[in-house]
């Protein structure tokens, strides 16, 4: 019997969630749920110098808002708790201990001064690594240069040491990575690293794969900087657990900045101009605030969207996906091998695409909260919606509703001058003077009446539709923009139309 489908996302709080942890995260979650299987998020905080304050509850908001909600976490519980790596602790050692008991890793005494010298020595004889590995640990305080005694006695005297794999050099170590295929790697180049700290805390290599093996993970994606750890972590599973008990592995290419190749940072964002964390994240101990995509005014669907093509399609044209079609269509094997280049413009195509999908009410509570900051009064949700659906053809991000519909809330700021002045004369102000007339007696308010007595005015006194129709628009506007004139005269009112037509008579 195949194993239940468990997959993980292991992030380390230390800061800002990056577009390409969330890919990490949506990747897992659509396995996990086109499997019948579990999305756990375990928090990897064994590295207590570079822990963070506030990250760890910034990462489950950022997981909230894009809608990838756990089934295991430190926040919604689960039967293989705890789930934060700290809180684990002591089970480490127990494995830790077991390795050096079987012979495969061992205590290391050494102190900083003595690996600095290591290193010094290697450099000296023109080393092309500095390693701590089978060349040098022979000539190194650890415990299997001192004898068994020496050994013990450090132990009881509480010397700091640290415990360490032993890597037997001349071995290939091999696994099938599900988007690479098959993978080698030679153990001469593997160094032996650390498992337990001298503060008793494991580092990543040992607490990945206990916690890999004890919460039961089939399948385990992670970035293809953890790529180079893979001959450790195996090596741990074939001598803890047996490789018939290990996940399947798939290592993510890195999302790549769109001018050069490297990996794409948060400074080639600032560079840029535009975001890479989910959300704000504001660093507490530099007090540096970053704008995420959801405070640009992104929908999560087109975040999710946009990473998911980032580095994968289905084999066909389409582009737009909601998270239920991912979640049918998407398959890690078709992931791409090469990193994908991040371009910003094609995200705004998305949540443009998106805004024009999505039902109004979905994300009307955003766009009001915009238009309030900006001053406006919004009194109607359902005067907002039928807005929201007049204008969302034209928004791109969320902020883009302010420019494209203050005027349905508010008397426009000032009107474009320019544009109607060099048209503006007597016959005009003739014939918005009458048209006022006319429109105040309509009695059916709609855009087809107030343009049947639009139109039946201009042809009686002979003036071309064009010129009127924009002066009308930029009465009511303020400038050229916007749907259909006749619609948006329908949506203010009567009251307001009369009135924007009676101000701008008297300016032009
Ligand atoms: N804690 C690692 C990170 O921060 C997890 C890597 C993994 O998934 O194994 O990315």
């Amino acid at each position: 019997m195949s194993k239940k489908v468990r997959v993980r996302f292991a992030p380390s709080p230390t800061g800002g969630l990056h577009l390409g942890g969330i890919r990490t995260v949506l990747y897992n979650y659509l396995f996990a749920k086109q499997h019948g299987g579990d999305f756990i998020v375990r928090i990897e905080d064994t590295d207590q110098t570079r822990f963070v304050d506030g990250a760890e509850q910034y990462i489950f908001n950022c997981l909230n808002w894009c809608g990838l909600v756990p089934d295991e976490s430190v926040q919604q519980g689960g039967a293989y708790g705890p789930y934060r790596q700290s809180e684990r602790k002591q089970r480490y050692r127990v494995y830790a201990e077991k390795l050096v008991a079987d012979g495969h890793a061992y205590y290391a005494f050494d102190s900083s001064a003595e690996l600095d010298k290591m290193r010094d020595d290697l450099k000296t004889k023109g080393s092309h690594t500095l390693q701590y590995d089978h060349h040098v640990r022979m000539d190194m305080k650890n415990s299997l240069t001192l004898a068994e005694d020496e050994v013990r006695a450090l132990l009881s005297d509480g010397t700091p040491y640290v415990i360490r794999i032993k890597v037997n050099p001349g071995n290939q170590v091999m696994f099938d990575d599900m988007i690479r295929g098959s993978i080698s790697f030679d153990t001469n180049n593997v160094d032996d690293k650390v498992l337990l700290k001298a503060d008793g805390m494991p580092t990543y290599h040992l607490a990945v794969v206990v916690d890999d093996y004890e919460m039961q993970i089939s399948h385990a994606f992670r970035g293809e900087e953890w790529l180079p750890s893979a001959p450790v972590h195996i090596l741990l599973w074939q001598h803890l657990f047996g490789l018939a008990a290990m996940p399947q592995w798939a290592h993510l290419p890195l999302i790549l900045k769109p001018d050069g190749n490297g990996k794409l940072s948060k400074r080639d964002g600032d560079r840029l101009g535009f975001p890479v964390y989910a959300m704000d994240w504001r660093d507490p101990s530099t007090k540096e605030a970053t704008k995420g995509f959801k405070e640009i005014g992104f929908l999560p669907e087109a975040f999710i969207n946009l990473l998911a093509v980032l580095g994968w399609n289905d084999g066909t044209e389409q582009e737009v996906f909601s998270l239920q079609e991912l979640v049918e269509k998407f398959s890690i094997a078709k992931v791409h091998k090469g990193g994908a280049k991040f371009d910003f413009e094609k995200a705004k195509w998305f949540n443009h695409e998106w805004i024009k999908r999505s039902e109004v009410s979905s994300y009307s509570t955003l766009v009001k909260s915009i238009l309030e900051q900006k001053g406006l009064d919004i009194q109607d949700d359902n005067y907002l919606h039928a807005v929201m659906e007049l204008v969302k053809d034209r928004c791109t991000l969320l902020d883009d509703f302010y420019t494209q519909s203050h005027y349905f809330f508010a008397d426009p700021l000032s009107l474009d001058e320019a544009a109607v002045k060099p048209k503006w004369d007597e016959q005009k102000n003739a014939f918005f003077n009458q048209l006022s007339n006319r429109l105040s007696d309509l009695s059916n308010w709609s855009n087809v009446e107030i343009e049947s007595v639009f139109k039946e005015l201009a042809a009686e006194l002979k003036i071309k539709m064009g010129e009127l129709q924009m002066i009308f628009r930029v009465m009511l506007v303020g400038s050229k923009i916007g749907p259909g004139v006749f619609i948006i005269a329908e949506t203010i009112g009567k009251g307001s139309t009369l009135q924007r037509i009676k101000s701008a008579v008297a300016v032009f």
